[in-house]
């Protein structure tokens, strides 16, 4: 079958022109094929494989192309990129590949399209169209990879055992693959992947780290998790998680296991955010539960200040994996430190119960009560639903309250400058403690948040404290 369809665009005409006119053969490969063939819209990344040079062919369409885009060329690797419209087309020249015990990085020959088919991970992977005129659009498929996506099966092209011993990130890929498209890993494969686990231990963090984005950036990142979980990779990479698993008994009493419970939370939480940070939030969530779990014969299984010891977890977790420590490790932490907040708000909503629950998530309020709302995985439908009418009940509760009081930026009404005239003083712990006094009150709802009635308490907490007013 022709895929002509597939190659429509300008770029394509332009490549096959530019190939012909250096007298190389070259295809289109790798996802662009795959995604076109599963109709998963347009790509806007593709790779092209010449045979013969690719940084030379990338210079050629360059030539050719009305804009001559920049070829940004990448020596040690042998590629070159360029960008055309919003589409980044990156050039290889077709290699064989072989490799050494202690790196993902291959030895490299020049080969034919064929060799380097093989070198792909995946058989959906190693589709190919031609772009020469010749045969334009026709689609070469060694590996029956067309089968493989239409039964969707995570294959390899040779031996799985070798494929993922040579370069472990595969494994990481395929899992990946499996969770982005919903596709099950070929048997043999997911043996290699078990037996291979402790290879992963080459992979760069940051490798890993791209992987379990894209996992927790699909529709379904549970079906990765259970992956990894399975073939033993998670205890290398996030042992803070396995280490939720199980369902602890004693004296008939038993809890859940957090570790599905946790991968439930996960998925609730796609349905409604796309924010990466809030989708690792849920993940992390409950990992402070296994170090702080306890039996009591009075109280059964308790997980004291399991949200302030996963908070500190969070900081060595993104540490460990070399994740940004900025503003994102900060909201995680957040959400996970707040994580019980609002549970524990919902059968009594008070005022000032929510303007402190306000105060304190500030303008993260709504992810944390996203967060909480994913949380409820009963499966008893009328506890479901009277937990979700409890936060809704919450939900409403901080519109009102932020209308009135606005303390979610909050900021006090009298500053430390307006004290320190009003009681004619030097900067002192005073201030400060006139300035916890007016917050408290406010969010106590003693006084509503206005300058008038907090300039009053002002005075009367100054006088207090045997100050005397200056003006
Ligand atoms: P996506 O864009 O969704 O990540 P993709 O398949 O385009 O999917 P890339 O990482 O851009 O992924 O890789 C392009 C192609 O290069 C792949 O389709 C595959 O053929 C090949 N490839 C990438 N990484 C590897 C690897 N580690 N081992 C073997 N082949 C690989």
């Amino acid at each position: 079958m022709n895929h002509k369809q597939a190659l429509k665009h300008h770029i394509f005409k332009i490549i096959s022109h530019s190939a012909e006119e250096l007298q190389l053969d070259c295809y289109v490969i790798g996802g662009f094929v795959r995604d076109y063939l599963l109709e998963r819209g347009d790509a806007k990344d593709i790779d092209v494989v010449a045979v013969g040079s690719g940084i030379e062919l990338a210079q050629q369409v360059s030539k050719n192309l009305e804009t001559n885009p920049k070829v940004q060329i990448f020596k040690t690797y042998g590629t070159a990129m360029l960008r055309y419209d919003d589409i980044e087309v990156e050039f290889v020249g077709a290699r064989k590949e072989s490799y050494h015990e202690n790196s993902r990085n291959p030895i490299v020959e020049n080969g034919t399209l064929q060799d380097d088919q093989n070198r792909r991970d995946f058989t959906i992977n190693a589709l190919a169209l031609s772009l020469n005129t010749s045969n334009f659009g026709e689609l070469l498929d060694p590996f029956n990879g067309i089968k493989d996506l239409d039964k969707g099966i995570i294959r390899t092209p040779l031996d799985p055992d070798i494929t993922y011993s040579d370069d472990p990130l595969r494994m990481m890929r395929a899992i990946r693959f499996a969770t982005q498209l919903n596709f099950k890993i070929e048997e043999q494969s997911l043996k290699a992947i078990t037996d291979n686990k402790d290879r992963i231990k080459i992979i760069t963090k940051e490798r890993i780290v791209t992987e379990l984005n894209k996992i927790l950036e699909s529709d379904k990142p549970s079906i990765g998790f259970k992956l990894l979980e399975k073939t033993g990779l998670l205890d290398f990479i996030l042992p803070e998680l396995t280490a939720l698993k199980g369902i602890d008994e004693v004296e008939g009493q038993r809890h859940k296991d957090n570790f599905y419970h946790t991968l439930e939370v996960v998925d609730n939480i796609c349905e409604t955010t796309d924010n990466l940070w809030l989708r690792w939030a849920a993940l992390l969530h409950d990992i402070g539960k296994a170090p702080t779990k306890k039996f009591s014969k009075k109280v059964g299984w308790t997980f004291h200040a399991h949200e302030f010891v996963g908070s500190k977890m969070v900081y060595k977790l993104f540490k460990r994996l070399k994740m940004p420590l900025n503003d994102k490790m900060k909201f995680v932490q957040k959400m996970v430190l707040m994580s019980s907040r609002p549970i524990v708000l919902a059968s009594d909503v008070t005022d000032s119960a929510v303007r402190r629950l306000v105060f304190d998530a500030g303008e993260h309020v709504d992810d944390l009560m996203t967060l909480c709302e994913a949380d409820i995985t009963t499966k008893n439908p009328k506890k479901f639903k009277k937990y979700h009418n409890n936060f809704k009940l919450v939900r409403d509760k901080i519109v009102e309250v932020e209308e009135r009081d606005r303390v979610r930026n909050f900021q006090p009404p009298v500053s430390g400058e307006e004290i320190m005239k009003a009681f004619n003083l030097k900067p002192s712990k005073e201030i400060g403690i006139i300035k916890e006094a007016i917050k408290e009150a406010i969010l106590e709802g003693d006084i509503p948040n206005e300058h008038e009635a907090a300039y009053q308490l002002m005075i009367k907490k100054g006088k207090k404290l045997g100050l005397t007013v200056a003006v």
